[in-house]
C-alpha cells in the first residue's frame, strides 16, 4: 500500500534554539511511523536540521528551489547545494511564492523539473483563491496549474508529489471540509491518470489549516495521501498527532 506523507512547512519561522527544541520533541515522540515524515525548513537552518535529523525517520525538505543549476543567480541556492545537506523534498509553487514573488505556472513547472533532475522530490502546490472558488473556477485553476507541471515533466511526472492547498484555507484556521478536499483530489487524480499510467503512485497531499483535530477525517479520504502542514507543524505534539493519524 502507498505510504502517506506528512510534511511540515515551517515557513519563515524558527531560530537555532526553537528548531532544536522542536526537532528533539518530534524525535522523542515519532517512533516508527507508518507514513513518511518530512520537515521543510528555512534554508539557512539546513546544516543544523540535517545534523539533528541524521539517521532518523524524519526527512529534510526546503520551501523553494532554484530553476537554475548554478551560476550568476544572486540570492538563489543551487539544487546540488541542497543535496549536500540531505534535502529530499522541495516545496514548489506554494501560494505565498506565487502571490508575493510572482511565480507563474511556467516558473513553477521549471522548478519542479530542476528538482526532479537533481534527485529532489518536488511537492508541487496548487490551489484556488476564495474569489476563484466563489466564481466556480476551482477545477479550472488547479487543472491549469498542474497541467503546466505535467507538460514540462513528461514521463517523470509520476515522481512528483502534489499538494492541493486552497489559498483561502492556508493559515486561516478554515480548513476545506474532507468532502471539498476529496472532490478536488479526485479531479487532480483523474488529470494525472490521463498523463501517466503510474498516477496511482503519486501522493496527493492536502494543505490548509490541517490540524490535530481535523487530520483524521481529511486523511481518511480515498484520494488524500497525506498533508502539508503549516502552523500545526510548529508544535511538536500537534504534528505528532497528525503523523499518528496518517495510517
Ligand atoms: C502551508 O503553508 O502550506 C499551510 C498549509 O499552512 P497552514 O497549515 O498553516 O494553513
Amino acid at each position: 500500500m502507498k505510504k502517506k506523507l506528512i510534511a511540515g512547512n515551517w515557513k519563515m519561522n524558527g531560530s537555532l534554539a526553537a528548531n532544536e527544541l522542536l526537532i528533539k520533541g518530534l524525535l522523542a515522540g515519532v517512533g516508527q511511523p507508518v507514513c513518511n515524515v518530512a520537515v521543510c525548513v528555512p534554508s539557512v537552518y539546513l546544516a543544523q536540521c540535517h545534523a539533528l535529523l541524521e539517521g532518523s525517520v524524519i526527512e529534510l525538505g526546503v520551501q523553494d528551489i532554484s530553476s537554475h543549476e548554478s551560476g550568476a543567480f544572486t540570492g538563489e541556492i543551487a539544487p546540488a547545494m541542497l543535496k549536500e545537506f540531505g534535502v529530499h523534498y522541495a516545496i514548489v509553487g506554494h501560494s505565498e511564492r506565487r502571490q508575493y514573488h510572482g511565480e507563474t505556472d511556467e516558473v513553477v513547472a521549471a522548478k519542479a523539473q530542476r528538482a526532479l533532475s537533481s534527485g529532489i522530490t518536488p511537492i508541487v502546490c496548487v490551489g484556488e483563491t476564495l474569489a476563484e472558488r466563489e466564481a466556480g473556477k476551482t477545477e479550472e485553476v488547479v487543472k491549469r496549474q498542474l497541467a503546466a507541471v505535467i507538460h514540462a515533466n513528461g514521463h517523470c511526472i509520476s515522481e512528483i508529489v502534489v499538494a492541493y492547498e486552497p489559498v483561502w484555507a492556508i493559515g486561516t484556521g478554515l480548513s476545506a471540509t474532507a468532502e471539498q478536499a476529496q472532490q478536488v483530489h479526485a479531479v487532480l487524480r483523474a488529470q494525472l491518470k490521463a498523463a501517466t499510467p503510474s498516477a496511482d503512485r503519486i501522493k496527493l497531499l492536502y494543505g490548509g489549516s490541517m490540524n490535530a483535530a481535523n487530520a483524521a477525517s481529511l486523511l481518511g479520504q480515498p484520494d488524500i495521501d497525506g498533508g502539508l502542514i503549516g502552523g500545526a507543524a510548529l508544535k511538536a505534539q500537534d504534528f505528532l498527532t497528525i503523523i499518528a493519524a496518517a495510517v
